[in-house]
């Protein structure tokens, strides 16, 4: 019955589900994913962390701090100019910087390039706002279908393609609309 996800079409322009890198959607065009506009879905974003933001430049210079820790690091776990004790913690700090330094510089070059990304459990986006601020967020809609309570979710295997998806509450196997990150509005600065 209400299986057949024939929400109205809209037909602004600006809905476009599956355009630009929109990770697997080629797959689904045409295949009965409906387009709804952020008001008709009265969609929600929630700044978590009471909206503390981060700069992009801040994560540069953290990236580039921690790589140089990293090095240091890696400089003393391959000489070790210390006695054999601190060794595994010297090549401990190299790891554990050299994934902060990574993934600093990863996180700040796709927010310049998506502005969207998902983060933490499925259910956490990193958002770059106007002005070079990245802001943690998540966020909510009411189902267009039955009204329920929807929330954004992160799907897919583990390493296959994965979408960003609103998930009813109510009925999370046939209440689905796949998010064009693209339609929400700007985090304003
Ligand atoms: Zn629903």
């Amino acid at each position: 019955m209400n299986g057949d996800n024939n929400g109205s079409q809209s037909g602004d322009g600006s809905l476009n589900v599956g355009v630009g890198d929109f990770r697997g959607a080629t797959v689904h065009v045409g295949s009965g994913h409906p387009a709804f506009t952020p008001e008709q879905m009265a969609l929600k974003r929630h700044l978590a962390l009471g909206g503390a933001s981060v700069k992009t430049e801040t994560l540069n210079v953290f990236g580039v701090v921690t790589g140089v820790v990293s090095i240091i690091g890696l400089y003393f776990t391959l000489f070790q100019p210390f006695p054999q004790p601190l060794h595994s913690s010297w090549s401990a700090l190299f790891m554990f910087a050299l994934g902060l330094a990574a993934f600093s510089f990863v996180v700040a070059a796709v927010l310049r390039r998506k502005r969207f990304e998902p983060f933490l459990f499925r259910k956490y986006y990193l958002e770059a706002g106007t002005d070079d601020g990245i802001y943690l967020s998540s966020f909510t809609a009411t189902c267009p279908w039955c009204r329920s309570r929807m929330t954004l979710r992160n799907l897919g295997p583990k390493n296959g393609p994965r979408y960003d998806s609103f998930v009813c509450e109510r009925n999370p196997q046939q209440h689905t609309i796949r998010l064009d990150p693209t339609v929400l509005p700007e985090i304003q600065e």
